[in-house]
């Protein structure tokens, strides 16, 4: 089904129905669930959050390991969602994330299980989560540059997020991506070198144009870098050539890498998520549930449904899924960015999970 970015008026909205998967009115259907387990982060990357960090959660508002794992379950068995990724905020500082992990592969059926993380404390986490039933990782690059590393995050953290790559690797994640996001006048001209580097260490890259999703509201269009930059920028280095693999729902558009392979074997490739100047909504199979449980059915959206309540209101598993059906019902067309009324979401990216 074609889905405009955004209509001029959303359709009335329908009731619910009773049973089924997440269903919008445009008829996407989200099966794939982001689970934020916490909006606290180590680092302070300079297009996410401000030096000093944020107001976090208060830490009763965030779900319990309990809580989380109940509603993942009701994810993966009332409501069809398929495939469940961790993220924050920092997910490896959550203290329970191996055990989270570990009770969500033993769902039935089994959800495929990844993560998002700066890759700190990933060399000593990677076996265990692996263990634990994790099947892939998306560690976030920005620069190879160790001083620009330091100045873009904050932290001189740059050989613990390398010894966490490897670590992924040697655990037998697969595939180990790499999410670079490129920023004008501080690394907007490091897209070969970061594909270098990764082509090297099999690991997949994809870039991600920045989005308006800071604390700061420092993002500005103008200057943002483009996804048709970035693959200028690729092509004066390597030879791409169009990926045959059908892209389905998923928001990065790939490129075979002539020449190269991956660490498995097959065919190197590099992506490009042109989350604003090539919007996928019309293919987004997306449900999102932030660390305080509040379900959000886009990154942009501007209400959330509030599971945590309900479930601490003695809801059953029937009530909290009709709930998840009704959040998701409401969804709208696209993010709007390009609309002259959009309102940059009141969460940050941190704090939404991304
Ligand atoms: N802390 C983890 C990490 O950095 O991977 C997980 C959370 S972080 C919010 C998830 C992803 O969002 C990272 O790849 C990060 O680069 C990206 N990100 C954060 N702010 C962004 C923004 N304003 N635009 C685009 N991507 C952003
Ligand atoms: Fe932390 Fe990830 Fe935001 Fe960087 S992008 S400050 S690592 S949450």
């Amino acid at each position: 089904m074609s889905v405009p970015d955004r209509p001029a008026a959303d359709p009335p909205r329908a009731a619910a129905p009773g049973a089924g998967p997440l269903v919008d009115r445009y008829g996407r259907v989200a099966t794939d669930l982001r689970v934020s387990l916490t909006d606290r982060c180590n680092l302070r990357c300079t297009y996410c959050m401000p030096a000093e960090g944020l107001p976090w959660l208060p830490r009763a508002d965030v779900l319990t390991d309990d809580e989380v794992f109940r509603l993942v379950r009701i994810a993966v068995q009332r409501l069809g969602v398929t495939e469940v990724r961790f993220t924050g905020g920092e997910p490896l500082i959550r203290p329970g994330l191996v055990e989270i992990v570990r009770r969500a592969g033993e769902l039935r059926p089994r959800p495929a299980l990844s993560l998002t993380t700066n890759g700190l404390g990933l060399d000593r986490l990677a076996r265990p989560l692996r263990e634990a039933g994790l099947d892939r990782v998306n560690v976030s690059l920005d620069t190879v540059d160790p001083d620009r590393y330091t100045a873009l995050t904050r932290r001189n953290r740059l050989p613990d997020v390398l010894a966490g790559l490897a670590a992924a690797t040697g655990a037998g994640l697969r595939p180990v991506k790499i999410n670079s996001v490129l920023m004008r006048g501080v690394n907007e001209d490091e897209a070969p070198r970061l594909l270098h580097f990764a082509l090297q260490h099999g690991y997949q890259l994809r870039f991600i144009e920045q989005m308006p999703l800071d604390a700061q509201h420092g993002w500005d269009r103008r200057t943002m870098v483009t996804a048709g930059e970035i693959l200028t920028a690729l092509r004066a280095a390597v030879t791409l050539r169009p990926d045959p693999v059908d892209r389905g729902g998923a928001p990065a558009e790939t490129w075979l890498v002539d020449g190269y392979v991956d660490a498995a074997g097959r065919p190197a490739r590099v992506g490009v998520i042109g989350s604003v100047t090539r919007p996928f909504c019309g293919d987004c199979d997306r449900t999102r549930l932030t660390a305080d449980g509040q379900v959000r059915n886009c990154l942009f959206a501007t209400e959330e449904s509030d599971l945590r309540a309900a479930l601490r209101g003695g809801a059953d598993d029937a009530e909290l899924a009709d709930r998840w059906r009704a959040a998701m019902l409401a969804k709208r067309a696209g993010h709007g960015i390009d609309d002259p009324s959009f309102l940059q979401p009141v969460r940050p990216m941190s704090a939404i999970g991304g």
